[in-house]
C-alpha cells in the first residue's frame, strides 16, 4: 500500500493547491512506496508567508531565548519516541542501511538537545566607550525566513544542521527535502507537531526543483538559504537569490583523498579506507574516493582492500548483517556506470566490483576498485556519490600533497602515517573542511563541516554555526543627558 505523506505549512497538513502528487520509489524493490503533494509556486508562497509572519507577529518572536530553547529540548524528547518511524521511512526511500538511520536519527536526540542549550547563550558585547557614552551595544537578532534545502542522504542529519541553530536563534523555517525522497523529511514535521512548535515557524514543502525549489530560493521574504546538495543545483540557486539577495551557505559535493604513507598501520588503513569509500554505499559528501598509496605499501594495501571488500555483503537495508545497501537512486546507478565505463575505455584499470551485485531488482552496484595511472579520468574527476574508489600510486610525501591537491573539490581528506609530524604536515597542506588522521569518518555534532572550492562555503555544526543565524546589530545611546549637537559645527 502506498503512504500518502502531506506537507505541513502554518502548523497543518495540506495537500497540493492543485491537488497534484508525485511518488517515491524504494529503491530496494524498484517498486512505488510513498506519494507527496506536488509544492506549486503558490503552495511554497504561503508556506513563506507563514514563516515570516511567524517570524514579526507570532508567540515564536515574543518568546525568551529560554523558552526557544526549551522548545527545541520537546523536539528531541519527541524525536526519542519517534526513532523507528523516522529510521523506517528513511530506509525505506534511500536505501540507507536500518542500522545506520536509526543511529543517526537517535543521535539527532543530542543535536536539538545541544543547540536548545545554546539559545540563550547567544550573547552581544558592549564595546569601551568610556564613562561619557555614547553607549554602544551590539546586539544578536534573528535573520528572519530561512530557505533550508537538503538532498536525498542522511536527510534528516542534514537538516537538523539548519533546523536547530536557525530556531535557536529564533529564525523560522520553510524546509525543502529532495523529491527522489521527501519521507524522513515529511515525518520529522510530525515531531514539530507534537513538540508544540507555534504554527508557521516550521513549515515543509515537497516538490520539484522548479517551481518549488526556485520559488522558495528566490522568495522577496526569504533572508537566508542553507543549501545541501549538489554542485550543479548550486549554479542554479545562486543565481536564485540574486532576486532576494539571501545569505547563503553551500554544502557540497566532494573528492576526497586518503593518504596512506608506507610507515603507516596497515590495519587501520584497511578498515578506515573501508569505511570511508564504501559506508553508506559511498553516497556522503565526506567520502574518501581518491586513495594515495606510497610505492612500499602499494601492493600489500590494494591485496589487503579487495579481499575484504569481497567480504562485504550487499543487500536488503533493512536487514543486521548487510553492509551495504542500493544506491538511491537508478539515476544515480546509470551515471557511475557510464563514468566507469568510459574511464575503463580511457586506460583505468577495474581490480574488482563493477557490476549489480547479482540482483535482478534494486539499484545495488558493488563495490569498486580502479587502479588509476593518473587523475585524469572521469572517475576521479567527478563526485561518484557511490562505491566506486580511485587508487593512485605516490613516491614522496610533495607528490602526494601535490596529488590531494590535484583536484577542484576540498570537503575532507584523511592520512595515515605512524609520524605525527608528517601527518600533521599533510593534513595541513591539503585543502578540506574537514580532515582526519589514521582514522576517517569519526563526527561529532560539536565540530564544523562543510568546504572549500566546489564544495562549497560556510559551516555547519558545533558553537559558531548559530551566529550564522544571526546578525549583529549596532545601537548607540545617548547617556550624558547632552541635548543633540548642532550637525553644521564641528567640534
Ligand atoms: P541535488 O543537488 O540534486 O538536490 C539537492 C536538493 O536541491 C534537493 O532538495 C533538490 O530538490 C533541490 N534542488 C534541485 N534543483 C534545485 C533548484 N534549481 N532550486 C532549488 N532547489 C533545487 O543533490 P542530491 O542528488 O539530492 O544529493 C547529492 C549531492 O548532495 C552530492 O553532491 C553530495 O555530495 C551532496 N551532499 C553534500 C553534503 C555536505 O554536507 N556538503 C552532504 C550530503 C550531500
Amino acid at each position: 500500500m502506498t503512504a500518502n505523506y502531506k506537507m505541513f505549512i502554518d502548523g497543518a497538513w495540506c495537500e497540493a493547491s492543485d491537488g497534484k502528487r508525485f511518488q517515491s520509489l524504494n529503491p530496494a524493490t524498484e517498486e512505488v512506496w510513498a506519494s507527496f503533494p506536488e509544492a506549486t509556486a503558490e503552495d511554497v508562497d504561503r508556506a513563506v508567508k507563514a514563516a515570516h509572519r511567524a517570524y514579526l507577529e507570532g508567540p515564536w518572536s515574543r518568546m525568551s531565548a529560554t523558552q526557544r530553547g526549551k522548545v527545541l529540548q520537546k523536539i528531541a524528547r519527541e524525536i526519542e519516541s519517534m526513532v523507528d518511524t523516522l529510521a523506517a521511512a528513511e530506509t525505506t526511500d534511500t536505501g540507507k542501511l536500518l542500522r545506520e538511520t536509526r543511529w543517526q536519527t537517535r543521535n539527532l536526540v543530542e543535536v536539538y538537545d545541544y543547540y536548545g542549550g545554546l539559545a540563550d547563550k547567544i550573547e552581544g558585547q558592549i564595546p569601551p566607550m568610556g564613562p561619557e557614552g555614547p553607549l554602544a551595544m551590539i546586539v544578536r537578532e534573528p535573520l528572519g525566513v530561512v530557505a533550508a534545502i537538503v538532498p536525498w542522504n542522511s536527510q534528516l542529519h542534514l537538516a537538523a544542521f539548519k533546523i536547530a541553530p536557525a530556531l535557536a536563534a529564533g529564525n523560522t523555517i520553510v524546509l525543502k527535502p529532495s523529491e527522489e525522497a521527501s519521507a524522513a523529511v515529511t515525518a520529522f514535521a510530525e515531531v514539530i507537531a507534537k513538540a508544540g512548535v507555534p504554527d508557521g515557524v516550521f513549515n515543509v514543502v515537497t516538490g520539484s526543483a522548479n517551481p518549488c525549489g526556485q520559488t522558495l530560493v528566490s522568495h522577496p521574504l526569504v533572508r537566508r538559504v542553507a543549501f545541501t546538495g549538489g554542485v550543479e543545483t548550486a549554479r542554479k540557486i545562486i543565481p536564485a537569490t540574486a532576486a532576494n539577495i539571501a545569505e547563503m551557505s553551500l554544502e557540497l559535493g566532494g573528492k576526497s583523498p586518503v593518504v596512506v604513507y608506507d610507515d603507516a598501520d596497515l590495519d587501520s588503513v584497511v578498515n578506515g579506507v573501508t569505511s570511508a569509500i564504501f559506508a553508506a554505499s559511498g553516497q556522503s559528501c565526506a567520502a574518501g574516493s581518491r586513495l594515495l598509496l606510497q610505492d612500499g605499501v602499494y601492493d600489500e594495501v590494494l591485496t589487503r582492500l579487495v579481499k575484504r571488500t569481497k567480504e562485504i555483503v550487499i543487500g536488503d537495508p533493512t536487514s543486521e548483517s548487510v553492509h551495504m545497501g542500493p544506491l538511491a537512486t537508478q539515476r544515480q546507478r546509470d551515471r557511475i556506470e557510464r563514468l566507469l565505463a568510459e574511464s575503463e575505455a580511457a586506460g583505468a584499470r577495474l581490480v574488482t566490483g563493477g557490476g549489480r551485485a547479482g540482483h535482478s531488482k534494486g539499484w545495488y552496484f558493488e563495490p569498486t576498485i580502479v587502479e588509476c595511472d593518473t587523475q585524469d579520468f572521469s572517475i576521479v574527476r567527478n563526485e561518484l556519490f557511490g562505491p566506486v574508489l580511485s587508487v593512485i600510486r605516490f613516491s614522496t610525501e610533495e607528490q602526494a600533497i601535490a596529488l590531494a591537491r590535484d583536484s577542484e573539490y576540498a570537503f575532507a581528506g584523511g592520512v595515515f602515517s605512524k609520524d605525527f609530524a608528517k601527518a600533521y604536515r599533510t593534513a595541513r597542506a591539503i585543502p578540506a573542511g574537514r580532515f582526519w588522521i589514521n582514522t576517517y569518518r569519526v563526527t561529532s555534532f560539536m565540530m564544523p563541516f562543510g568546504g572549500a572550492g566546489l564544495s562549497g562555503y560556510g559551516r555547519e555544526g558545533g558553537v559558531h554555526a548559530i551566529q550564522d543565524y544571526t546578525q549583529a546589530k549596532a545601537i548607540f545611546v545617548n547617556i550624558s543627558g547632552a541635548k543633540v549637537a548642532d550637525p553644521f559645527v564641528m567640534r
